[in-house]
């Protein structure tokens, strides 16, 4: 556990920052370091601050050039992870946000909170449960409420136990995977489409499991692929509208998902070795792709998988 940890910045003694911004030219093999995490498992839904090492989200390097200048924006899962990344980018290219997470994660929402007002941007803080319907409308709601308007909306509040046998996997887990990351979409997007107007962006966070899954990811890895079928779908019956709907599919990333429970505590020091770049990703390297599909610079792209995942080849 790190113990001398100066927030969920990645600041600590074993920083995974790269210190450059997104624009400088850098060796991606070397932009951020190969990490070797302890085979231990922390507690779900997991802490920045528990992680060994801290991830890096951004703070300390992305750096905005007005691509969302007053947008509003929604983010689930926004407190850690990609999601946090994402809220940081998002803020400093000049977005509006209102973030979901779950209550127990209040200190690493309050953190992302913090840098998207250092940004000098709106934040709404909105914690609630993305598995009880009733907090998926009262968060739509709240987001537009607070923000005054709805722009872009990234659903990416995601759920990840890794179990080896089938037989293993509880009714409850496959419910709650299939909730978390299928039905909370499927209800947040429902009530927040009224809301959106041409040129309005949904973005969903899919996965490489999606492509490629593994053996012990049954359940989750099926959502992710539900998830894809979704955007598509969905993108061609907005597309007439001007509404853009796209995926960021993501490879290995160091975030709390991992360590708690998204991996088994012995596959941890491995980590993300296994891509062509031989490193994990973090979180901060997914915010661009993200931020192109929100902006207008990505008018022409619908129905499109961004792939963030070091280099393993996707159909
Ligand atoms: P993360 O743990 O930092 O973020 C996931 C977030 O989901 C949590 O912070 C939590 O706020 C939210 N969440 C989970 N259950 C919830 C619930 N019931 N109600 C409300 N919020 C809930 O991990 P992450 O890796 O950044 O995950 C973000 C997305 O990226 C997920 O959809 C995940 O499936 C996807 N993804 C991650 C990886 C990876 O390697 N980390 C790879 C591919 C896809
Ligand atoms: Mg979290």
């Amino acid at each position: 556990m790190s113990t001398e940890n100066t927030g969920n910045t990645g600041a600590g003694a074993e920083s995974t920052e790269s210190g450059q911004d997104q624009y400088t030219l850098q060796d991606p093999v070397s932009q951020h370091p190969t990490i070797e995490p302890p085979a231990e498992a922390i507690a779900p839904p997991g802490l920045e601050r528990e992680m060994t090492p801290l991830a890096d989200h951004g703070a300390g390097s992305y750096r905005g050039s007005g691509r969302l200048k007053g947008r509003k924006a929604l983010i689930t899962g926004a407190d850690s992870g990609i999601g946090a990344a994402v809220a940081i980018a998002f803020a400093r290219e000049g977005a509006d946000v209102a973030l979901s997470y779950l209550p127990e994660e209040e200190e690493d929402a309050q953190r992302v909170v913090e840098l998207i007002e250092a940004a000098g941007q709106k934040a709404v803080p909105v914690p609630g449960d993305v598995t009880d319907r009733l907090y998926c409308n009262e968060l739509v709601a709240a987001a537009i409420n607070g923000l005054g308007g709805l722009d872009i909306l990234v659903n990416n509040a995601g759920k990840q136990v890794s179990v080896p046998n089938l037989t293993e996997i509880t009714d409850e887990q496959f419910d709650l995977t299939y909730k978390t990351n299928v039905y909370a979409m499927f209800w947040i997007t429902k009530e927040a489409l009224p809301h959106l107007k041409p040129g309005a962006a949904i973005i969903n966070t899919t996965s490489i499991q999606a492509y490629s899954p593994s053996e012990t990811l049954v359940d989750y890895a099926s959502t992710k692929a539900a998830i894809n079928t979704f955007s598509k779908a969905l993108s061609q019956q907005l597309a007439p509208k001007g509404i853009r709907v796209n995926t960021v599919a993501p490879g290995p990333i160091w975030t709390p998902l991992q360590p708690s429970g998204g991996q088994a505590p012995e596959a941890l020091p491995e980590f993300g070795k296994d891509t062509p770049l031989g490193r994990a990703g973090q979180p901060a390297e997914l915010a661009p792709a993200f931020v192109f599909l929100a902006s207008q610079e990505s008018s022409y792209v619908i129905g499109e998988t961004l792939h963030v995942n070091g280099g393993m080849p996707t159909p």
